[in-house]
């Protein structure tokens, strides 16, 4: 018996692990993919091109708190450049991301609105792969104790009073039974948890088809141009170099599981998205495809059983947020998990702040998606939407906005107490401490800490002094959960 189950060992089941058994939890992580084969050929889509990743400021934070955020990233960006600690507001142009294809311009956003915000390794985002990530956070997650079973398809889930029996189907081994306390869902869109557990998943369908591929385009008129580029029927995103393609098309397409993508269905999308019949293919090495359906589970909880990352959300990656926001999940729900283990009397509410903080930050990205959809479509109204869109991006203020929602830098949760001006609820600066390094190297234990302007001491946590106006509590997520002068509230918060 393990206090928690985990379906799914993708990057959120696994962090997620690697959380709680940080805080000394016995876990279990059951994942349907077989292990990889020893010196077999590295073919997954996940190391490639195609399980490239953003990661934004929730993520980049996370990793860098427990300590294994340069493992996970790549420390230059496609074009070579290294990731840099800090972004100056002046001329010139640095990608910051993209809304509907239009670019925003980093170097116009005014940081300074964002003094929380600092310069630091946590700054910037950054870029990763699938594969890397997953290899990382299963070492991570073994290393700290985690039993990680391959091969293993979660089908059943029972739930009793105290503890949830989960079922999986084995290929070899047939129908098997573990027991835990606690069942966690991070098997992805289709979770079988979700479904099984009776979650309500509510939102739009989707409107759009979007493609990635890697391929080689003959364009003998030079009709593609390289990097973002809307057009009549869509948008296209376009690296020549890597061989890399995304294509959004509002067309349908009727995709099961065992679905290829061939290459004459490629090319005839490549066609309509682009406008012209005088590109071809001349080769398509790996594709896939997604939607733009945006669905949430009205709840993250019932009973004992959580939904985490995907399996809680699904959207479009536009704007590339879905793996940010399922990270950013699991560092909230792993250290409450393992409260609500040790203490179990204690922490039924703390439990229920899972999905109160967590949900809005998914709704938000949902609605982002879908704001970028409509902007895409071709009909004159939303043409319109799109250029008043694109003047508003290119101005100081309008950069400042966009850029400060796509990289999570507008986080905040509402942890029902602190003004509206304070701290409370914000991702901790990462402040220089006196005794030297930064926050986030003492947040690698996974505990709270406080951080004060003057030495204080509080029986059972650790104190840390830094140049900063008062005290501030940071829960093991990073989290602000107390900011001002006031010590007996400090400690009267202490149970967060
Ligand atoms: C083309 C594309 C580009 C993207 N780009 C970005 C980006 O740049 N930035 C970003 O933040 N996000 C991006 N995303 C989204 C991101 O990839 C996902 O949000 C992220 O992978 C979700 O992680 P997860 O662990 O929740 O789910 P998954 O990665 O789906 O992992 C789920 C795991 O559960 C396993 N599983 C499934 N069913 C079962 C079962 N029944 N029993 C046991 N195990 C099971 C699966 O094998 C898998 O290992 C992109 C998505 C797409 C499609």
């Amino acid at each position: 018996m393990y206090s928690v189950i985990i379906a799914g060992g993708g990057p959120v089941g696994l962090f997620l692990a690697g959380e709680l058994a940080l805080q000394k939890i016995s876990v279990l992580v059951l994942e349907r993919d077989p292990p990889a084969v020893k010196g077999g050929q590295k073919t997954s889509m996940k190391d490639g091109p195609l399980g490239r990743r953003g990661l934004f400021k929730p993520a980049i934070e996370a990793f860098y708190r427990r300590g294994i955020l340069s493992e996970i990233l790549f420390p230059t960006s496609s074009s070579g450049k290294e990731r840099a600690n800090y972004i100056e507001k002046g001329a010139g142009f640095t990608f910051g991301g993209h809304f509907a294809g239009f670019p925003v311009n980093a170097n116009q956003v005014d940081f300074s609105v964002f003094p929380h915000h600092r310069a630091g390794p946590s700054f910037m985002p950054g870029v990763t792969t699938l594969g890397r990530m997953e290899a990382v956070l299963a070492a991570r997650a073994e290393a700290l104790g985690v039993t990680i079973l391959r091969g293993k398809t979660v089908c059943e889930v029972s739930c009793e009073e105290d503890r949830v029996r989960v079922y999986t189907h084995d290929q070899d081994k047939g129908k098997e039974a573990y027991t835990a306390s606690y069942l966690v869902g991070c098997d992805g869109g289709r979770s079988t948890v979700r479904k099984a557990c009776g979650f309500d998943f509510q939102g739009t369908p989707g409107e759009i088809t979007g493609y990635a591929g890697i391929c080689e385009v003959n364009d003998p008129t030079g009709a593609m141009k390289e990097g973002f580029m809307r057009t009549e029927k869509g948008m296209y995103i376009f690296n020549k170099g890597q061989g890399m393609l995304h294509l959004v098309d509002f067309e349908p397409f009727n995709r099961t599981a065992n679905t290829v993508i061939t290459l004459a269905h490629f090319e005839s999308v490549l066609h309509r998205v682009v406008g012209t019949k005088t590109l071809t293919l001349k080769s398509l090495h790996q594709a896939t495809s997604f939607t733009d359906r945006a669905m949430q589970a009205t709840q993250y909880r019932r009973g004992n059983v959580f939904l985490a990352g995907d399996s809680a959300h699904i959207h479009s990656p536009l704007g590339a947020q879905g793996l940010t926001l399922g990270i950013a999940d699991a560092i909230n729900l792993g250290w409450k998990l393992a409260r609500a283990v040790t203490s179990p009397s204690t922490t039924d509410s703390l439990l229920d702040t899972y999905h109160a903080e967590r949900a809005p930050e998914a709704a938000a990205v949902l609605e982002w998606t879908r704001a970028q959809v409509v902007t895409l479509r071709s009909d004159p109204y939303s043409r319109a939407v799109g250029r008043l869109i694109q003047d508003l991006i290119s101005t100081d203020q309008g950069a400042t906005y966009f850029l400060s929602r796509m990289w999570g830098i507008n986080q905040r949760y509402d942890l029902g107490h602190g003004n509206a001006d304070s701290l409370v609820g914000q991702s901790a600066p990462d402040v220089i401490l006196k005794s030297g390094g930064r926050l986030g190297d003492v947040l690698c234990t996974g505990e709270s800490v406080v951080v004060a302007d003057t030495a204080v001491e509080i029986p059972g946590i650790k104190c840390y002094q830094a140049d900063i106006h008062g005290m501030m509590l940071v829960r093991p997520d990073g989290i602000v959960a107390y900011a001002g002068g006031d010590l007996d509230t400090l400690r009267s918060l202490l149970i967060l």
